[in-house]
């Protein structure tokens, strides 16, 4: 069933209603009655007669009717009661605001479970508990305390935090801003954050989705509606309180940099959503999207009436990597008509500090008609002879009259502009209250516009060998081994079409020099252990042995010195390993995230990798275009693109073993982590080595 009960109910009981002032049940009653709600209201308190001049009922069955909602204010031990009873009445929606469930430890979590067994059974939607309400201004519905009911808008704004959601409604009132729902899930025990992103996702009236979470009850299944509707829809998400778990059962280097935050932003980026960092940011997003167009582009015009805040803006321009739109010699020639000599008829169109509304009005009209501009941006500071109300006014009509491109309005300064603000506001132009703000908005929408119209995501498959991985990643769950040798390791990953160093396992250091003898010098000898997970840390490395004398050198002193320093590892010998040609190190690995699933890493590698933390996320299964994006988002990227005369490496072969490690991660859910590193990487032409790796799997 859908939401409808919740957002456009014919007839709400206020179970819990009071007669005492400051207590929730009468502020719920008394918001409802004030924001005009047009259907009937039913107060349910057994003792008393009227409340606020309604008729007040001892329960739900005594109202005689049904009723599309029911709000419940009891206390928390009463709440499965009044559930059954809304089963007896067939109520098909409830919203608990009570508080004292699952939020409060185990006795909670009971009753709570007990409230959506009930509802379950009867088939009752549950909102909260644990929440502040619904709220739809257009439906004149205030289900809440959380303040006066706003201003009709375009926003739909869900919040797992219902205090929160006061803080913005007030906020939000007090600027005039407008929304089409706010709903507040608090601890979700039935509708959660994805049911309500699809009810907005369909509903007409909402034309941008708005939020604050702080998890994510079922990732996989989020992540793809979200993805689905940003893609008629922004989605702007607030989000804190990174999940920690994943990070700490870690034991490879991607594990260990992978926190819970990681992959909420790779999941986020792979929905399309608009993480925002504060209330004020998401307001400022919210604003442009619910009233404005989209840019066609990345070209923003600007208008002011001082140089100042002119090249303010200008420089935001650049810094964010929008362009600064290049204004036809017919546009030019239109505003040298109309313009006063001293006025600079390129963009930032500088129309002086002496401009009325009316001369705002004409380089409006101009600009806006130019076919270079994708976006206006309106500045104005207050001066002698401003009419920043008027100025407001003439910005909405042509905003009007032109709807085909966003205008924003920064209008600096405080008392003075107080009347214009309202006029933008109430006239749907965002209003900013820095140059830089309106520009990072713009930024946020042509980088949406640039998601939205992204090529369609095609994942290639590479043949392989599944039956190989199979019987190794079997066999070790069979015998319930966690971490696969690096033997085995390597056999999975040639598999999947790497390449790995020849090399073998020497119990002595007599072996250890027949077996560099047959692979040829230069060899690398390293520590064998299976209780030795970074060989270099205890000295357990040596590269570039030329010698017999040299092998038998490192081997003596590893079985010396590793033993002092673990005295209970299991140490089994050495392996033997060709020398790979100098190259550049990088790392590849996975951390599957308990949330969203695998989440690919690529960064610098080598034995630095945690210290430099020079890394890039992205879930699988990658794209080829996003397993290269992937390599652009690091610093390490232009060194391997070659710098200062030196070779660069070949790119295009490391974006393919991250193809590789995605569709092996894919295809087997058993791998719970995954670390190539370092994955040596040459120049173009030449096969990058999988050098070391580690591959941890688990049951699933
Ligand atoms: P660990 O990560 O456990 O310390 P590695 O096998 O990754 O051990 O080796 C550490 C470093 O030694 C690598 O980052 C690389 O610089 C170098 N190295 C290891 N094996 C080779 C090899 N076969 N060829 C060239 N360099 C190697
Ligand atoms: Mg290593």
């Amino acid at each position: 069933m859908g939401l409808e009960n919740f957002f456009n109910p014919q007839s709400v009981a206020i179970v819990g209603a009071s007669r005492q002032k400051g207590k929730v049940g009468y502020e719920i009653l008394t918001n409802m009655l004030a924001a005009g709600y047009k259907g009937k209201i039913f107060p349910v308190n057994p003792k008393a007669q009227t409340i606020e001049g309604l008729k007040c009922y001892p329960d739900l069955e005594s109202i005689g009717e049904p009723c599309d909602l029911v709000i419940v204010i009891v206390p928390a031990k009463i709440v499965p009661t009044v559930m059954r009873q809304c089963a007896k009445v067939r109520t098909k929606s409830a919203i608990i605001i009570t508080a004292g469930f699952k939020e409060v430890g185990k006795e909670g979590r009971e009753l709570e479970k007990q409230v959506i067994q009930i509802a379950r059974q009867s088939g009752i939607r549950v909102i909260g508990p644990n929440c502040l309400g619904v709220i739809v201004p257009a439906n004149r519905l205030n289900a809440s305390f959380g303040g006066d009911l706003p201003a009709i808008g375009a926003t739909g704004y869900l919040s797992q935090s219902g205090a929160l959601l006061a803080a913005i409604l007030d906020m939000a009132n007090a600027n005039s801003i407008g929304f089409s729902k706010l709903v507040s899930i608090g601890n979700k025990a039935d509708v959660n954050e994805l049911d309500i992103i699809k009810a907005l996702g369909s509903d007409p009236d909402t034309r941008v989705i708005a939020g604050y979470l702080e998890s994510i009850s079922d990732g996989d299944a989020f992540v793809r509606e979200a993805e689905k509707i940003s893609n008629y829809k922004p989605i702007l998400l607030m989000k804190s309180g990174g999940t920690t778990a994943g990070a700490k059962a870690a034991s490879s280097h991607t594990g260990s940099l992978a926190g819970g935050e990681t992959a909420y932003e790779a999941a986020f980026e792979r929905a399309g959503i608009i993480r925002c960092d504060s209330i004020k940011y998401q307001f400022d997003f919210s604003q442009a999207f619910a009233n404005q167009p989209l840019p066609k582009g990345p070209c923003v015009a600007v208008i002011t009436n001082a140089g100042g805040p002119g090249i303010m803006t200008a420089d935001a321009i650049e810094r964010q990597g929008l362009d600064f739109a290049k204004l036809t010699d017919k546009t030019i020639s239109k505003l040298a008509e109309a313009l006063p000599p001293a006025a600079n008829l390129y963009n930032p169109v500088d129309i002086l500090g002496d401009a009325l509304a009316d001369r705002y009005e004409f380089a409006l009209n101009v600009v806006l008609d130019d076919p270079n501009v994708n976006t206006a941006l309106m500045l104005l500071t207050p001066q002698a002879m401003t009419e920043s109300a008027a100025t407001a006014e003439a910005v909405v009509k042509i905003a009007r009259q032109k709807p085909e491109k966003p205008i924003l309005a920064c209008f600096l300064g405080a008392a003075k502009v107080a009347d214009a603000i309202k006029i933008l506001r109430e006239g749907k132009i965002p209003q900013y209250d820095s140059p830089e703000n309106a520009v990072t908005t713009v930024k946020v929408m042509v980088d949406y516009v640039r998601w939205r119209s992204r090529p369609k995501r095609v994942v290639k498959l590479f043949p392989v060998n599944r039956r190989k991985v199979e019987t190794i990643v079997d066999r070790h769950l069979r015998q319930g081994i966690r971490e696969i040798g690096e033997t085995e390791s390597k056999e999975i990953l040639e598999a999947y079409g790497f390449v790995t160093p020849r090399g073998s396992i020497a119990a002595t250091a007599e072996q250890a020099a027949n077996i560099a003898q047959q692979l040829g010098y230069p060899v690398v000898l390293k520590i064998w252990s299976p209780d030795i997970l970074h060989k270099s840390d205890v000295g357990g490395v040596k590269v570039g042995l030329n010698s017999t004398q040299e092998i038998m050198d490192a081997f003596d002193l590893m079985m010396y010195r590793i033993p002092k320093k673990l005295p209970n590892a299991n140490i089994l010998g050495v392996l033997v390993q060709e020398m790979c040609k100098s190259g550049k190190e990088v790392i590849l690995g996975m951390n599957r995230d308990p949330h969203f699933g695998p989440l690919m890493m690529f960064g610098m590698g080598g034995i630095m990798v945690e210290v430099l933390k020079d890394v890039s996320f992205h879930l699988a299964p990658l794209t080829a275009a996003e397993a290269k994006q992937m390599l652009v988002n690091t610093k390490t990227y232009k060194i391997l693109k070659g710098v200062r005369g030196e070779e660069g490496v070949d790119i295009e072969a490391i974006a393919e073993g991250l193809q590789r490690l995605s569709q092996l991660v894919t295809e087997f859910p058993q791998i719970k982590e995954l670390d190539i590193n370092p994955y040596m990487v040459g120049p173009e032409g030449s096969t990058p080595i999988a050098v070391d790796a580690r591959i941890s799997v688990e049951q699933v």
